[in-house]
């Protein structure tokens, strides 16, 4: 299986020129790429292929306009439009159905904040015996080696963040490690309330420190959005973000680290709802908010299955798994999102929803787990985050979407 490793890299002055070269030329190359295809539907004609854009790209090498390609390796540009496929590829599946509603390719900008070369394996770098990274046109750059690479890499990406720092991701081949085999099947259902609920009655949130660095990157963003387009405070506010954002995203993956390792060490098997299809039965606001961490965090549930010799199910099909009663299957009907508790028309039972919805995730997989963790005793339920209020039916609600 394949893995990836990431460490952050010192490149000196002449080689985040370089840098800013290739990150150049391979922006340049995969807009000229996006160009050249959309001009082609524009004009109603075929899908223009790989091949043909490979082609235009080493003719382009010998205009004047396209000259300096030839200062960077080759690779890089042809990996340009590899990811330019792979945009295409993510965006009619999306189209399909198959995977997260997403845009078309756009266009890369030099004012982007992340900024990407890959170079393979037939690129010529290395690792040299002083333990630099030795890349084609660049130089021989230092590495902070945090972990060791378990195998050589097939590939390398060099990374400049939006915080101005560089990393080099490594592509390495691992062998599965089975760990030994354990009792406790989970569902896992990815909420708004909780980070995640499972179907043992665990609620989950993001810890304290990143729930509070959002708040603030939040506040940053706002801060940005009112200074003046062009202005000094402007550009300060812009760092002040870029290294906001560095710093939120470094603690959210760390989280979803811990957590995914945790979950995976302790469960033979997990099951959690296909985001693709979750996605259909939430507002925009919520998605905007969570899927992005939701689906790196089940990227990883699903690769460390992979190399621990565990179980990662996704159930695909829709599953109406905060209506359906998990102690006696009947479907109560749509519950709408300040719902928390709910009590079962047809065997009177009370419902933690969040839990109800992991038990019934983890039934929908075929996993064997008991139903009783979703139960509750009936009476007044302590609100989350929100002010308590009343259904019409009698029921203890909270007002508002908590954690929002
Ligand atoms: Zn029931």
């Amino acid at each position: 299986m394949q893995l990836r490793y990431s460490f952050r890299v010192y490149p000196n002055g002449p080689q985040r020129s370089a840098l800013a070269r290739a990150f150049g030329c391979a922006r340049v190359a995969f807009n000229d790429a996006l160009r050249a295809r959309e001009t082609a539907r524009a004009a109603g004609l075929s899908f223009v292929p790989s091949a043909e854009l490979s082609k235009q790209l080493t003719a382009a090498k010998n205009t004047p306009e396209r000259a300096w390609f030839g200062e960077v390796s080759a690779v890089v540009l042809q990996q340009s439009l590899r990811d330019l496929d792979t945009a295409y590829r993510n965006f009619f599946d999306s189209l399909k159905g198959k995977r997260p509603k997403m845009g078309p390719p756009r266009f890369k900008s030099r004012k982007d904040t992340r900024q990407a070369i890959r170079f393979t394996a037939n690129a010529r770098w290395k690792i040299t015996p002083g333990r630099d990274l030795s890349l084609p046109k660049i130089g021989e750059v230092r590495v902070k080696w945090s972990r060791t690479l378990p195998s050589v890499p097939s590939t390398v990406t060099v990374i400049k963040d939006s915080a101005g720092r560089y990393f080099a991701s490594f592509v390495v081949e691992t062998d599965p490690e089975n760990l030994p085999e354990v009792e406790p099947v989970n569902g896992i259902d990815l909420g708004l309330g909780h980070f995640a609920v499972l179907s043992d009655g665990r609620k989950i949130d993001a810890p304290k420190f990143l729930r509070r660095a959002e708040k603030k990157l939040k506040r940053a963003q706002q801060a940005l959005s009112r200074k003046a387009k062009g202005s000094k405070n402007r550009e300060k506010a812009r760092h002040k973000v870029a290294r906001n954002h560095a710093r939120v995203a470094d603690a959210r993956r760390e989280f979803h680290h811990q957590l995914s390792t945790e979950l995976i060490r302790e469960n033979q098997a997990i099951a959690v709802e296909d985001l693709a299809v979750k996605g259909l039965a939430r507002t925009r606001l919520a998605k905007s908010v969570h899927d992005a961490g939701w689906s790196a965090f089940v990227t990883m549930l699903e690769y460390k299955a992979t190399k621990f010799g565990r179980t990662l199910i996704k159930i695909g099909r829709f599953e109406p798994t905060s209506q359906v009663c998990s102690n006696c299957g009947v479907k109560d009907g749509p519950k709408s999102l300040n719902v928390r508790v709910w009590q079962c028309q047809a065997c009177g039972v009370w419902l933690d929803r969040d839990i109800n919805a992991a038990v019934n995730i983890a039934k929908a997989a075929g996993l064997a787990v008991s139903a009783c963790r979703a139960r509750i005793s009936p009476g007044p339920v302590p609100a989350q985050r929100g002010e308590a209020g009343t259904h019409r039916d009698g029921q203890t609600t909270v007002v508002g979407i908590p954690g929002l």
